[in-house]
């Protein structure tokens, strides 16, 4: 190697592709990590659905239900389910809290979907109909002529749930937004993308048979009622108590050749919700260590699901009392990873991004100290001792990570639950996987920086 070469080698930075310096091993402890989150992915995709799996996983791994107010001792291992929407999952360390804190990770299980108004049924054109509002930040022209499943669930008058799963299993019909086809789309074709298709007309395609006898207006509607009152018990009034919502049918699949990316609906996030689950139920860490499951990140953290509740600081304030510390020292002395998703570097789309600054695929689990755009506005930006805290952690730890924001100064920005944390007085950054096509129906990850990402969180708790 010349001098300038190990001067190089010395001195500068380089992005390395996780799969160029991995062995055998090590792609197949990444390969086999991806085929346990396929699974994942495939059972839960509603925040409801994941929190059902998550408490399932906790249980198998000696987890037991925590009620607040309950006394904790070390070596505890809790689960606190908030409303069937939103999970917390902890073990109390032995190291005492008021220096140690309490190690937290934080995810979504939320992800854009479209959900289903309170009177959503009518028949027009000889066809049924579901009116929706969509959840979260999505471009709606990619929603239409696409398989869609039924999640959610109904509460009826009686208080009784039902829980709907329609769509995902072989066999299942699946439900559909109808669009325009290309001989009539000139007009279309003129809109910008974002009017193209109107959230008014985002309306999901469930029937299209009319009761026997009656042909007169309304009996397609009612054979529906009638369906789902047969099936279900259920009236049209039931829906006024309901939350359900289309996702995509589709389930999660290998990308490309070399099988290295995995499509799905939904990474974001449950690409950091699943490492996780996994980080902590693994761990046999003599730290205190918090998971949380987050609901309703995707519109804006509100609710007594979002991470903006007050939960987040009642958990840690029992959990400090309990054992005998200040819920405030606690606090000061807490570390969280926010963990949610990036953009990943796409050549399709070359401006949006700032090459130096992006994440790169398959080059590990991605860092962001700030997040928000035009002046960093929105953000919490973690301290550069922080940063610099946890990168000595993944140093030790053989952890492979990147650092990047999300887009060009200008254009970027995209918030995420860390200045919610951070706000309690609790050091904060984010990180997680980059995705390409965020929130599309079908996302794409690395397998390379999911598993890069369960390293990073064993590491950090
Ligand atoms: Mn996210
Ligand atoms: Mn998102």
């Amino acid at each position: 190697m010349s001098n300038n070469g190990k001067l190089a080698e010395k001195l500068q930075m380089k992005k390395n592709n996780i799969f160029e310096t991995a062995d055998k091993e090590k792609i197949k402890l990444i390969f086999d990590f991806s085929e346990e989150y396929k699974m994942f992915l495939d059972k839960a995709k509603t925040e409801r659905e994941a929190t059902d799996f998550a408490i399932n996983l906790a249980k198998e791994n000696g987890f037991t239900e925590y009620r607040l107010g309950e006394r904790l001792n070390s070596g505890d291992k809790k689960y606190y389910n908030n409303r069937g929407k939103s999970l917390y999952i902890f073990k109390i360390g032995s190291r005492p809290l008021d220096s140690d804190g309490i190690h937290i990770l934080a995810a979504h299980i939320d992800s854009p979907r479209i959900d289903l108004k309170q009177v959503p049924l009518y028949e027009e054109g000889g066809m049924a109909f579901f009116k929706t509002h969509y959840y979260g930040g999505i471009k709606k022209y990619q929603w239409t002529a696409i398989p869609l499943s039924l999640h959610g669930v109904i509460i009826k008058k009686d208080g009784s749930e039902i829980k709907i799963r329609i769509g995902d299993n072989a066999g299942d019909p699946v439900f559909y937004i109808n669009d325009l086809l290309p001989h009539l789309s000139q007009e279309q074709n003129q809109k910008p993308l974002s009017n193209a298709i109107s959230g008014e007309s985002l309306n999901i395609l469930v029937g299209g048979m009319p009761l026997k006898e009656g042909d007169e207006e309304g009996s397609v509607k009612l054979n529906i009622l009638n369906i789902l009152n047969e099936k279900y018990g259920i009236t049209e009034e039931d829906f006024i108590s309901a939350e359900l919502s289309c996702v995509p049918a589709f389930n999660a699949r290998d990308i490309g050749f070399d099988r290295s990316l995995i499509g799905a609906y939904g990474h974001d996030d449950r690409v950091c919700a699943y490492p996780l689950l996994r980080a902590i139920t693994d761990s046999s860490s003599d730290k205190t260590v918090l998971g949380v499951l987050a609901d309703k990140e995707e519109t804006g953290s509100l609710g007594n699901t979002g991470m903006q509740s007050m939960l987040l600081l009642d958990i840690i304030t029992e959990i400090s009392n309990t054992l005998g510390y200040s819920p405030i020292s606690v606090r000061a002395a807490s570390k969280c990873l926010s963990a949610d998703v990036n953009a990943a570097y796409d050549p399709n789309f070359p401006d949006v991004y700032e090459k130096r600054n992006s994440a790169m695929v398959s080059c590990g689990t991605t860092m962001s100290k700030y997040t928000g755009a035009r002046g960093k506005s929105g953000t919490s930006d973690a301290s550069a001792e922080f940063v610099g805290y946890v990168r000595k952690l993944f140093a030790e730890n053989g952890v492979q990570w990147q650092t990047s924001e999300l887009g060009k100064v200008d254009l970027g920005g995209g918030g995420t639950v860390a200045m919610y944390i951070a706000n309690l007085n609790i050091d904060t950054v984010d990180l997680g996987v980059p995705v390409i096509s965020m929130h599309a129906p079908y996302e794409v990850i690395s397998k390379a920086d999911l598993y890069s990402t369960y390293e990073a969180f064993k590491a950090f708790i």
